[in-house]
């Protein structure tokens, strides 16, 4: 399946679905739903019923395979620890890529004919983990393209991409939902306190979703930053101890707070908390930067800090600081 609120481009992929180029790439925002719209649109390609029109047809011995995980004509290329809802910032510390092994070893799949003799399709997900002796060996692919194979390369992030790749492929922007319709459909997922978690995560429905699972009490966070004067520190920082809660997490939420301070202050906009409106407006004045810096000497420590507890509690004193300081 894809999701909703990229219908109108699956409609027109699949209108020029017999003269698709050899390449595509497939970008956007990582939580929004490329990796399904991919996959099902390898379903589609491969799907040989005749009588199918908007969708694969899920009955046909190639949907069977497909969807089993075993389609002779399809091979993914991916690595298995990065999942389509994962934080952007993972990436970063991430090891793991797709090597010149797995390149080569596409080769057969690549230059011998398809088992179903129509086309081959070869999905890479995210393009951005090829390393660049694998991205040099797929350009070679993609230079001399044999006879109905089919590239869906997917990116979280194309621009990173070495530029004799992006060329050889045609691009389709996958778009954010707009907020109405990422949250009709979260509400759809039994997803509580959605509208928080989606604006918290930047927009991205999927991701709000693998937000809920992350341990932040996020809410009583948003809370005690907004109504000082009500914040229990210390049973706050006991709770996300007791919860192992991730600091680099909470860290992440106090930033978009600062930054969403700080663009109030400038623009009367707001980014990630829209709900707390109220009380960022009264921060517009505030040294909200010298928090920020706190902070990013913070997010150094932050994947070992020697004392949990007290480490959340100097973070959230540290607000309580700049507030005291500015005189709130
Ligand atoms: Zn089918």
């Amino acid at each position: 399946m894809y999701y909703p609120w990229h219908a109108s481009l699956w409609q027109k992929l699949i209108a020029q679905c017999a003269s698709l180029p050899h390449a595509l790439l497939l970008t956007g925002e990582a939580g929004i739903g490329k990796y399904a719209f991919a996959l099902y649109l390898s379903q589609y390609l491969l799907c040989e019923s005749i009588e199918k029109q908007e969708a694969p047809c899920e009955q046909c011995a190639a949907c069977r395979w497909f969807i089993e995980g075993n389609h002779p004509d399809f091979q993914m290329l991916s690595i298995a620890a990065l999942e389509e809802q994962e934080e952007p910032e993972a990436r970063k510390h991430s090891t793991q890529w797709i090597t010149v092994d797995a390149i080569r070893a596409l080769g057969n799949f690549v230059y011998t004919g398809a088992h179903r003799r129509g086309r081959r399709v070869i999905m890479v997900y995210p393009a951005e983990a090829l390393n660049l002796a694998a991205a040099n060996a797929l350009l070679k692919m993609l230079e001399e393209p044999p006879a109905d194979v089919l590239f869906i390369l997917v990116s979280h992030h194309w621009q990173r991409l070495l530029p004799t790749i992006k060329s050889r492929c045609r691009r389709f922007a996958l778009s954010l939902p707009h907020p109405d319709v990422a949250l009709d459909w979260l509400a759809t997922q039994n997803i509580p306190n959605a509208r928080t978690q989606l604006f918290h995560v930047g927009g991205a429905p999927l991701r709000a979703i693998a937000a809920q699972t992350a341990s932040i009490q996020l809410d009583e966070l948003l809370y005690g930053l907004a109504h000082p004067r009500e914040f229990e520190v210390a049973k706050l920082a006991a709770t996300l101890e007791k919860q192992k809660a991730s600091a680099v997490e909470v860290i992440e939420c106090l930033q978009k707070w600062v930054m969403d301070c700080i663009l109030y202050a400038q623009t009367g906009n707001i980014h990630y908390y829209p709900d707390f409106e109220t009380a960022i407006a009264q921060y517009q004045h505030i040294t909200a930067w010298d928090f920020y810096d706190v902070l990013i000497n913070a997010r150094k420590q932050a994947q070992h800090p020697l004392n949990q507890r007290l480490f959340f509690e100097k973070l959230f004193y540290g607000w309580m600081d700049v507030l005291r300081q500015s005189a709130i």
